[in-house]
């Protein structure tokens, strides 16, 4: 796919699926604007990456969950490549429990990381790309938004909201030339899974049709195909890459 001329904010693009997404846009002569939370060694290494795949790339150190640094992020990236075509909301946490245990902190990080981190990535983007008439913006979602799972009430509910944000905003910013969609990966193999257990692990390629776990790879190829011009015409879309999961 081709990125040339096109700037791209990825949210947590320091490591895992954020890290894949950053060099496969890249690779189709992006310039990219990658945030993170404070791995700075692993962002240097991930912008050094995306410079060597093809394109041109800035690593800067941004808390989602706070409105002003979103805006500095976003004002740095328009200072610094003059437009913003492409938002991948990407940075998200968990803190798993189940909900009899679940520290009513732990509901509200996840919340504020996962939902309203890309609330407010979507809201200073939009001016923009109102004007030039042009974008594309891909939410990270997830199967447990779909379906639920025990021990992630916080989680699940963060990420049907990213649904509900993404088919909400589709709507508004339809006619000016912007799409609005959501993947929704299955179990990826990142940090954020590194934690589960082999039992565990086995257990959830037992539910996968395709019988293994995806890689960053994986949903990177589907984040770039619907960052690219060639899927102009999908909006409100919410595109499972879970190996069959979900189905
Ligand atoms: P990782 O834990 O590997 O990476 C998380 C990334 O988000 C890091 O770059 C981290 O930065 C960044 N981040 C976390 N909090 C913030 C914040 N407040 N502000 C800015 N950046 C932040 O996650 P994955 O790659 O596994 O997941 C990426 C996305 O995909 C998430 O939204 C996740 O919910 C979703 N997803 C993942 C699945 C999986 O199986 N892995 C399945 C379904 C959905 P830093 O490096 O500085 O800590």
């Amino acid at each position: 796919m081709n990125f040339t001329g096109k700037t791209a904010i990825v949210t947590g693009g320091s490591r895992g699926i954020g890290r894949a997404v950053c060099l496969e846009l890249a690779k189709g002569g992006a310039n990219v604007v990658l945030c993170y939370a404070g791995n700075d060694a692993a962002a240097q290494k991930t912008a050094e990456a995306a410079e060597a795949a093809g394109g041109k790339a800035l690593a800067l150190r941004c808390d989602v969950t706070n409105g002003a640094q979103v805006q500095s992020l976003i004002d740095t990236a328009l200072e610094r490549f003059g437009r913003i075509d492409i938002l991948v909301n990407n940075a998200g946490i968990t803190r798993d429990n189940l909900l009899m245990r679940m520290p009513e902190a732990d509901f509200e990080a996840v919340i504020d990381a996962n939902l309203k981190g890309a609330f407010l990535c979507m809201k200073a983007v939009c001016r923009p790309m109102m004007k030039q008439r042009y974008g594309r913006i891909v939410n990270l979602s997830s199967v447990v938004g779909l379906r639920g799972n025990a021990g992630q009430v916080n989680y699940a509910a963060s990420k049907a909201g990213v649904i509900g944000m993404t088919k909400s905003l589709a709507k508004e910013l339809a006619s000016r030339g912007v799409t609005v969609n959501a993947v929704a990966p299955g179990f990826i193999e990142t940090d954020m899974t590194a934690a589960m257990t082999e039992g565990a692990k086995t257990a959830a390629k037992g539910s996968i049709p395709m019988g293994r776990l995806g890689a960053p790879e994986d949903v990177a190829g589907a984040v770039a195909f619907l960052a690219s011009e060639e899927a102009a015409y999908i909006t409100g879309q919410v595109l499972a890459v879970d190996g069959g999961m979900a189905m």
